[in-house]
C-alpha cells in the first residue's frame, strides 16, 4: 500500500481520499480550510443532478449510477442531501435533432429513464411561474434533481476522518517537492487563523455557515510532506498552483444569484423543478425554493477568466442587468424579487469540457483530478473510484475520456448544455 497526499478537500479531493483509504492506502488530505472551504466550487446550496447530457452516453450512464448512489447516501447519512424534484430543459422553439434537449430526450428514452416531453399546454400548466408564451418544448427528467453540495462535502469530510484519513486543515500547498521527473511530495505552508482579529464575517445559508469575507491568517512557516503519490484536486486553482497546466486549464468565474420571491408557493419543487431555460443560448439555469426561502439562478456560460483569489471575483452590474432581462422574459413574478446574495463561483475549464483525471506522464507520482468545467458535482458518488483507479493505474474506460490530453486545443467542442 502507498502513502498518498491529496491536495484540496473539495468534492474531488474528499471523495478520492475516502476511496483511497477504503483501498487500504495511508491518506493525508491537505486544505487551508475552513471546510467546506467558502471559496470552493463545491461549497454551495445546490448543484443540479441530471442524466440529460445530450447524445453523450458516457456521462448519462455515469449520472444514472450516481443518482442511485445519491439516494443511497440519503439513507446512509440519514438526511436528504439529494432532492429528486426533477430537472427540465426547455426551449423557446420546437426541439430539433442535434439540440441538447432533443438528443437528451432521445437517449434517456432509449435507456428507459422516466422522462416527459414538455410540448403540451397541459404540462406547462403545472409550472405557473414560467412565461407560457415563450417556451414551447423541452424534456422533463423525472428521476433527477439537485444535491446540497456544501452539506454533502461537510458530511463526506467527517466520513473521511472517521475512515482514518489524516486531515491537515490550515495547510496550504505551495509547490511540488520533485527532482528530475519524480514527485516525492509537496511543500506546504502551515497557517493559524488570527484569533484576535475577527477572522471572518460569517452568515448561515441553507444550513451552511458561509464566510463572506476573510482576514489574513498567520504563517507558521514551510514544511515538506512526503508521499508515494500526490493527487492535486484543487479545482480552479490548478493552473495557478501548477503553472505547467495553464495550457490545459482555464479558471472561469460564473455569476450566481439568490432571489427571495414574494410568492414562494410558485417556486415550490412540485411546481418549479430544477431548470435550464434555452440553456445553450441563454446559459441560465436554476433551482426550486430552498429551506431559506431562496431561489438560486446562475449562468452556465463562457464566464470571466480570473484567479479564484482575484479581487475581481464579484458579480458585476452587467451580470445583474442580464439576469434582469432574463427574468422579464421568463419569470415575470421574479422581476421584483430582491437579490439577497450573489457569488462568483469558479469552473476549472478544459478545452473540450471533459474532466481531467490522469497521471502526469512527465512527473511520476503526480495525479491531477480537475477540469470539472462546471458539471462535476453530480458525479460525487463515483468520482473517488475514478481518481483512485488513476492513482493505482487500474483499467477504467472513463480514464480514456479524462486522460492527459495536451493535444486537445482551445476552441474544441464544449459541454453540450453550455452557452457559448
Ligand atoms: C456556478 C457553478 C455551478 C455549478 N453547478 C453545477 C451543477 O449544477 N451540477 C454539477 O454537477 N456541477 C456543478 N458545478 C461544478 C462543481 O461545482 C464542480 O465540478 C466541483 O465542485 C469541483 O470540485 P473540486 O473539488 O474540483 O474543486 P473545489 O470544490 O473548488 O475544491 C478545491 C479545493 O482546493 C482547495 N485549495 C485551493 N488552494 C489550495 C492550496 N494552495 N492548498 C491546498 N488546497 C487548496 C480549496 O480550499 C478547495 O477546498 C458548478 C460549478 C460552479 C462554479
Amino acid at each position: 500500500m502507498s502513502r498518498i497526499i491529496v491536495v484540496g478537500a473539495g468534492i474531488n479531493g474528499v471523495t478520492a481520499a475516502i476511496e483511497l483509504r477504503k483501498r487500504g492506502h495511508e491518506v493525508v488530505l491537505v486544505d487551508p480550510g475552513p471546510l467546506p472551504h467558502p471559496l470552493a466550487a463545491s461549497t454551495d446550496v445546490s448543484k443540479a443532478v441530471r442524466a440529460a447530457y445530450g447524445a453523450d452516453e458516457d456521462y448519462t450512464a455515469l449520472a444514472e449510477r450516481s443518482i442511485k448512489l445519491w439516494r443511497q447516501w440519503n439513507e446512509e447519512f440519514g438526511t436528504k442531501l439529494y432532492h429528486e424534484v426533477g430537472v427540465m430543459f426547455v426551449r423557446s422553439r420546437k426541439m430539433e435533432p442535434g439540440d441538447f434537449e432533443y438528443e437528451s430526450l432521445k437517449l434517456l428514452e432509449k435507456r428507459g429513464l422516466k422522462v416527459a416531453r414538455m410540448d403540451t399546454p397541459q404540462l406547462w400548466k403545472r409550472f405557473p411561474a414560467w412565461n407560457p408564451e415563450l417556451y414551447r418544448d423541452g424534456v422533463l427528467e423525472i428521476e433527477a434533481g439537485y444535491s446540497e453540495s456544501g452539506r454533502a462535502v461537510a458530511m463526506l469530510t467527517e466520513r473521511a476522518t472517521s475512515a482514518g484519513v489524516e486531515l491537515q486543515s490550515g495547510s496550504r500547498f505551495v509547490c511540488l517537492d520533485e527532482n528530475e521527473n519524480r514527485v516525492k511530495g509537496i511543500v506546504l505552508e502551515k497557517s493559524r487563523r488570527n484569533a484576535v482579529i475577527p477572522s471572518e464575517v460569517r452568515e448561515s445559508r441553507a444550513g451552511i455557515d458561509q464566510v463572506v469575507s476573510r482576514a489574513p491568517s498567520t504563517s507558521l512557516g514551510m514544511t515538506t510532506l512526503a508521499g508515494d503519490f500526490v493527487v492535486m484536486a484543487v479545482g480552479a486553482w490548478t493552473p495557478y498552483l501548477l503553472p505547467f497546466t495553464k495550457k490545459f486549464f482555464r479558471a472561469t468565474g460564473q455569476p450566481v444569484f439568490h432571489l427571495e420571491p414574494s410568492d414562494p408557493e410558485l417556486f415550490a419543487p412540485e411546481r418549479f423543478p430544477v431548470f435550464g431555460a434555452d440553456i445553450t443560448t441563454t446559459g441560465y439555469y436554476g433551482f426550486p425554493i430552498n429551506r431559506d426561502g431562496v431561489v438560486k439562478i446562475a449562468n452556465h456560460g463562457a464566464g470571466r477568466e480570473m484567479s479564484p483569489d482575484s479581487p475581481e471575483r464579484v458579480v458585476t452590474a452587467d451580470d445583474e442587468k442580464k439576469l434582469c432581462q432574463f427574468l422579464v422574459s421568463t419569470f415575470p413574478s421574479l422581476v421584483d424579487a430582491p437579490i439577497v446574495y450573489t457569488r462568483v463561483c469558479m469552473y476549472c475549464d478544459t478545452h473540450d469540457g471533459h474532466f481531467w483525471i490522469a497521471r502526469d506522464p512527465e512527473r511520476e507520482g503526480l495525479v491531477v483530478a480537475a477540469g470539472d468545467s462546471g458539471h462535476g458535482f453530480k458525479f460525487a458518488p463515483v468520482l473517488g473510484e475514478i481518481t483512485a483507479d488513476a492513482v493505482e493505474g487500474k483499467d477504467n474506460p472513463l480514464l480514456h475520456k479524462f486522460r492527459w490530453r495536451p493535444e486537445v486545443r482551445a476552441g474544441t467542442a464544449t459541454d453540450a448544455a453550455r452557452s457559448k
